[in-house]
Parts: C-alpha cells; structure tokens; sequence
C-alpha cells in the first residue's frame, strides 16, 4: 500500500447508521459497531420478533449513545 497518487475517485458515503464517513474496511459503514448495529435492525425487522410483552426497560427507540 504505498500509492502516493490516490485520489478520491467516488464520493464517501456517509455511515447510514451515525453518518461519519464510511470506511472501506466495513463499507457502507464507518465501523464494525455500526455494521453491527444495522444488522441486528435488519435481523429484528426479518425475523419481525414477536410480540412478548416485555416492557420492563422501557422503549429503545435509537441508541443515541454518544
Ligand atoms: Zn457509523
């Protein structure tokens, strides 16, 4: 890896899930956490959880974790 004329070519898009700039390594996302995190989102929504009845913690709509 010691291209010294490397150019952006194309646009980085920003992580869908925190929106910093993704990362080749975990594209479209910046990091593992949010690759990670979208795929639990999209694993809860395939798999559409059933209804349990578990409102003990309450509602976690976003993880707004800074
Ligand atoms: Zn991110």
């Amino acid at each position: 890896m010691a291209d010294a004329k490397v150019t952006r070519l194309r646009p980085v898009r920003p992580c869908p899930i925190c929106g910093k700039p993704s990362t080749q390594a975990f594209h479209p996302f910046c990091s593992a956490r949010c690759a990670d995190i979208d795929l639990n989102r999209w694993l809860t929504g395939a798999y559409a959880i059933p209804e349990e009845a578990d409102e003990e913690s309450g509602k976690q709509d976003e993880g707004g974790e800074d």
